[in-house]
């Protein structure tokens, strides 16, 4: 197709819908590491984990070697409601950067969630449904993935418990006010409900909470009750699993095109949506079928890829999860209240910090003002006023485009635009106002959260 016949949207059809999840893993010649129990420091076993996991999301979470799962006809038709999500040609940001790249994005924020986040929340609701649940439990820290998941359960009829990080919580009343629609009660994190809750309270009075202690808080609270599992939004296998139709519909969309990108660029939080819109293209290159360049997107806030360490970890605070081998900045590390809340998670998905120390992946630490600089130049040409947590993918992809004006290559750029940010606007006022700041973290604030790294008992 001619550069300029390109339409602006290429959207599939409901039947082009994928039929399955595409699973990385299976391509991958070094599997990500498995999950270890922290008390033996043995791989976990299913049995292990079904008190915690629902147990078809066990299956999938430990299946390394199945490339493709069938998606159920009842997650097929919820999906349906909001997909298949349109790949966007982004002409007039283009036009704009004067650059000879062609830009295109995957548009995840087309629901009322306002994030991918729901393509996972749905089937993770769906395999609770199916075991007979009474509910689930969560943590969220924006708040999209709660609002995604009240949505899913509000649907399939069942109970939601989310805790929510308590920075957000306080910044983010009508987020909270939507779970709450859909019928979700929301606790603000740290509470004084749960064991963890309060042991965290009384060693950092006044903490705004971060991911990695509503995430304790959660699990407590899923396993002391008979009928409830836990789920998490990020990270897991699982999640990156249910997320490869974000890839899958732009790879399909792409081939309709006879366009192929040349760099895919995503914002990694957990890592879950860069996970889902990389996979068909990692796997080609994992075959040795197709080349990308991949790039991983974080804040300079929480840098996991850039500056943490390659090692096993604890994915909450309170350090009664699983360990993961994931880049990480330790358990301990309590970001600063940096407003891309989504972002602000210490570890990493095993599955993407195994391909970037492969060498399969690049990654890049960018700062929050920068990021709201992208933010305001998308939105103003593009239309869609983005999350913040997506803007840091806009970042990248502009300053991709601008190399090109550079050299005058014209690659073609595919980033995730994984949500819209209308409950970002006390964060876009401060931006407005000229008083964000970019908080890093000091090489002695990493030191300290690093060194308390679990030491992993001999195997
Ligand atoms: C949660 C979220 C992210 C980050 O999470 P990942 O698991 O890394 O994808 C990114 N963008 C939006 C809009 C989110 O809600």
């Amino acid at each position: 197709m001619k550069n300029n016949e390109i339409p602006y949207k290429t959207y599939l059809t409901e039947q082009e819908l994928p039929t399955a999840w595409y699973n990385l893993r299976a391509d991958m010649k070094t599997k990500p590491a498995p999950l270890l129990n922290p008390g033996t420091g043995k791989p976990l076993t299913a049995q292990e984990l079904t008190p915690i996991f629902c147990e078809e999301l066990v299956r999938q979470e430990l299946d390394n070697d199945t490339p493709f799962f069938p998606i159920p006809d009842e997650i097929r038709d919820f999906y349906k409601m909001y997909r298949p999500s349109p790949l966007v040609r982004a002409y007039c940001l283009e036009k704009v950067l004067d650059t000879p790249a062609k830009i295109y994005y995957k548009f995840e924020g087309n629901n009322t969630s306002g994030s991918h986040k729901l393509n996972s929340a749905i089937a993770q609701a769906y395999y609770a449904k199916q075991q007979g649940l009474k509910g689930v439990t969560t943590e969220t820290g924006a708040g999209q993935w709660g609002t995604a998941l009240s949505m899913a359960c509000a649907y399939l009829g069942l109970d939601l418990k989310v805790f929510m990080v308590k920075v957000s919580y306080e910044q983010k009343p009508f987020r909270r006010e939507v779970m709450r629609t859909y019928g979700a009660s929301v606790t603000p994190s740290p509470s004084t409900e749960t064991e963890i809750g309060r042991k965290i309270l009384a060693e950092f009075p006044g903490t705004t909470g971060s991911l990695g202690c509503a995430i304790s808080e959660a699990v407590e609270v899923a396993v002391k009750n008979p009928g409830y599992r836990y789920v998490l939004g990020s990270v897991l296998n699982q999640v990156l699993l249910h997320q490869s139709v974000i890839g899958l519909e732009a790879k399909a969309a792409f081939d309709k095109l006879g366009e192929k990108p040349d760099i895919i660029i995503g914002c990694a939080g957990g890592g879950s949506n860069l996970g889902g819109l990389i996979a068909p293209f990692m796997g080609e290159k994992l075959r040795g079928e197709a080349d990308y360049r991949i790039i991983a997107v974080e804040p300079a806030s929480c840098p996991s890829f850039t500056r943490g360490v390659f090692a096993y970890d604890f994915c909450d605070t309170g350090m009664i999860c699983p360990l993961a081998k994931m880049y990480t900045l330790g358990s301990s590390f309590i970001p600063s209240a940096n407003h891309a809340g989504g972002l602000r998670f210490h570890g990493m998905s095993t599955i993407l910090s195994q391909l970037y120390h492969d060498g399969l992946m690049e990654a890049r630490a960018v700062e929050q003002t920068s990021v709201f600089q992208a933010a305001e130049q998308f939105a103003r040409c593009e239309g869609i006023l983005p999350a913040p947590e997506s803007s840091h993918a806009i970042r990248a992809a502009i300053d991709e485009a601008l190399k090109c004006r550079e050299t005058g290559e014209e690659k073609t750029i595919l980033f995730g635009l994984t949500g819209t940010g209308y409950f970002d606007l006390t964060a876009y006022q401060q931006f407005n106002d000229g008083v964000m700041t970019d908080t890093i973290p000091t090489d002695e604030d990493l030191a300290r959260s690093i060194a308390a790294l679990p030491k992993l008992p001999e195997a």
